[in-house]
């Protein structure tokens, strides 16, 4: 049988001790463009990015500037025209998919807007699901769940949970698999703001703890500002 179930406390783990130190993420010299109809639209045009290790990131701007698209491309799930992409200090190319999908399933945590959630497994198989498939075995589903405020509802199905109870769980997955990077997208955005607010006090806290550097694309100014830094995208915000 699996130990997924290992009574260990969330958050105050401590440092897992596999985090990277430096550079975790470097974007240099950044294009991409899209193409709509008979329109090119430029994205990026020479986009470049630091994130240290420990830090985190707040990507603003309006709708439309390319926060999502910036979070696929550091994901791999979208290409680039032009420019470097390093990743734990590694050169990364469109062509890897091998490296790409070993990089989200162990050391990249994504929390992108249509959560991703498992439909036919509960929330909490999800998170132990998450966590076995990055190689964690030993951790508390039910506390993360709990830790996001949704352990009342660990044995639901997502479809029987709000939008934003899928988000929270989604987030528990995230924290549950102890990545290296954690990429977030408008973690906040399908919240009331003092549901927010607890979310954005669990997020700051792991990363605090566990020195997990992120990036979050958010337009909540009080998320934003919790951030060691704001980056913006697309001019004005
Ligand atoms: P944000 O997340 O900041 O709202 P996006 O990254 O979603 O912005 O979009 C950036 C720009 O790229 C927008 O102009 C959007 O219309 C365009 N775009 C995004 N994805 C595609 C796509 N798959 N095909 C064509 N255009 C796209
Ligand atoms: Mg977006």
């Amino acid at each position: 049988t699996r130990s997924w179930n290992a009574p260990t406390i969330p958050i105050s783990n401590g440092p897992q001790g596999d985090c990277v130190t430096g550079t975790v993420v470097r974007v240099g010299n950044l294009h991409k463009h899209f193409r709509s109809g008979g329109e090119t639209v430029a994205v990026f045009d020479g986009l470049d990015l630091m994130l240290e290790s420990g830090a985190s990131l707040a990507l603003m701007g309006r709708s439309g500037s390319g926060k999502s698209t910036l979070l696929n491309v550091l994901s791999g799930l979208e290409n680039w025209d032009q420019g470097d992409l390093q990743l734990f200090g590694e050169s990364m190319s469109v062509g890897d998919a091998r490296r790409w999908s070993d990089l989200r399933r162990q050391r990249i945590a994504t929390v992108f807007q249509e959560a991703n959630l498992m439909p036919a497994m509960t929330l909490i198989e999800n998170v132990q699901l998450r966590a076995g498939l990055a190689g964690r075995s030993e951790i508390d589903a039910q506390g993360w769940l709990q830790r996001l405020g949704v352990g009342d509802l660990a044995n639901r199905y997502p479809d029987q949970v709000s939008g934003g109870q899928r988000q929270r769980a989604a987030l528990a997955m995230a924290f549950a698999m102890q990545p290296e990077l954690l990429l977030a997208d408008e973690p906040t955005g399908s919240l009331d703001s003092h549901t927010a607010d607890d979310v954005a006090d669990v997020l700051f806290e792991f990363q605090r703890e566990q020195g997990c550097p992120m990036i979050l694309a958010t337009h909540d100014p009080r998320l934003a500002e919790r951030c060691d830094r704001i980056f913006r995208l697309g001019g004005e915000a």
